[in-house]
């Protein structure tokens, strides 16, 4: 048995978003199927809509930062009943038997974990639609509680820590970001403002490179201690071997060697961002002399995003956001394109119900 849903997609990699209308799953005896109230605009779900990353398959329904209401439960569930408030973020599945799944680390499964869209889907053999939709079905095991500290009005900026947040926690935590570790972020948008705010929650030293001077001020407010504008040669000379740790979650190909200079010996550049096209190759020298590390990241597990929840929660953080109806998507796109969003875009769903 089936439920239709309301949501938007696009057929081709040219072509905007628009309504589509779609079958899921009723619950199965592990499921929860829960309205969807907010759903975050990720920079993936437009590499992804544009199939910048050659694997979409259309109709492509985008959306990884959900926040809803659960409606039906499947007969084995107990940690969830309806009326609960949840959260989906990017994965909805994994294999369960490797060794990443065993060690909650679901998002390096051996298998790929099933993500939220444009993934295999276990049960219907289809692809996987995002949250770009009035409601969705999901295994218990992948759905996240929303701490009881969260105020309904505070909804709309907690989506977006469903990937923006745990995407900059998990390697903030992996690499023991904490007191006295002085972080680079790289790049103000989505996950980038998290990154700020949540490695100066952690007690860290934090610096913002950027390419907009205008984003100065607004990163101050959220946490960052000093502004360096990328462009400028002079002033990323001043942070030379300094960094123990520098985020990046730029969405374009750039040289990542203006980056692997600053960091001490020892330090780690961690790539976040996933462009369209490879960065240019990092010299070696930068890495040799100072044994220095290029590393990646990608997203949390599910028991890590809980906590990341947990630990927003207490320290009052979520994402700042402008709030759109669905209709306003293409351009919400347009804009973020041209790194002009303070600082995430949420949808508000109930613009899909009318
Ligand atoms: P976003 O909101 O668009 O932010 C990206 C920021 O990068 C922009 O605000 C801009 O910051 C900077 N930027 C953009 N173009 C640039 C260019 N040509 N040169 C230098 N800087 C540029 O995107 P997002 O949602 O935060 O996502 C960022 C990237 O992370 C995307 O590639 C996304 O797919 C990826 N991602 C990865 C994971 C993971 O698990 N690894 C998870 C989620 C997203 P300034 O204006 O401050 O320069
Ligand atoms: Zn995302
Ligand atoms: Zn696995």
């Amino acid at each position: 048995m089936t439920s239709t849903v309301q949501g938007y997609a696009n057929d081709s990699a040219t072509a905007p978003l628009k309504p589509y209308r779609f079958e899921r799953r009723d619950p199965l005896p592990h499921d929860v199927q829960l309205d969807i109230l907010y759903c975050g605009v990720c920079h993936s779900d437009l590499h992804t809509a544009k199939n910048e990353w050659k694997n979409t398959v259309y109709p492509f329904v985008p959306g990884h930062e959900i926040v809803g209401r659960v409606t039906k439960v499947g007969s084995a569930v107990k940690a969830f009943k309806a009326g609960d408030l949840v959260a989906v973020g990017c994965m909805v599945d994994s294999c369960r038997e490797c060794p990443s799944c065993k060690e909650h680390l679901e998002q390096y499964c051996d298998q790929m974990p099933t993500f939220t869209y444009n993934s295999s889907d276990k049960h219907s053999g289809k692809m996987t639609y995002g949250g770009y939709s009035t409601h969705i079905v999901v295994d218990e095991n992948y759905v996240l509680r929303v701490p009881k500290e969260y105020k309904e009005e505070d909804l709309p900026g907690v989506a977006p820590l469903l990937c923006a947040g745990i995407t900059m926690y998990s390697p903030l935590r992996h690499w023991k970001i904490g007191k006295g570790s002085k972080v680079g972020v790289v790049g103000l948008g989505g996950l980038g403002h998290m990154a700020i705010k949540i490695a100066h929650a952690l007690g860290a030293h934090v610096v913002l490179f950027t390419t907009s001077p205008g984003k100065t001020a607004d990163a101050k407010k959220l946490g960052a201690k000093d502004v360096v504008i990328s462009k400028n040669p002079e002033e990323m000379k001043k942070h030379l071997k300094s960094f123990d740790f520098i985020i990046d979650t730029v969405s374009a190909d750039h040289n990542l060697d203006n980056y692997t200079e600053l960091l001490k010996r020892d330090g780690v550049l961690c790539l976040i961002g996933v462009p369209e096209h490879q960065h240019p190759s990092p010299n070696i020298g930068n890495l040799i002399f100072g044994r220095r590390s290029i590393a990646g990241s990608i997203i949390g597990g599910i028991k890590e995003t809980q906590e990341m929840l947990d630990f927003c929660a207490k320290h009052k953080l979520k994402a700042e956001i402008e709030m759109i109806p669905i209709q306003k998507i293409n351009e919400a796109y347009e804009r973020m394109l041209k790194s002009d969003v303070k600082y995430r875009f949420v949808i508000d769903i109930a613009s899909l119900r009318k």
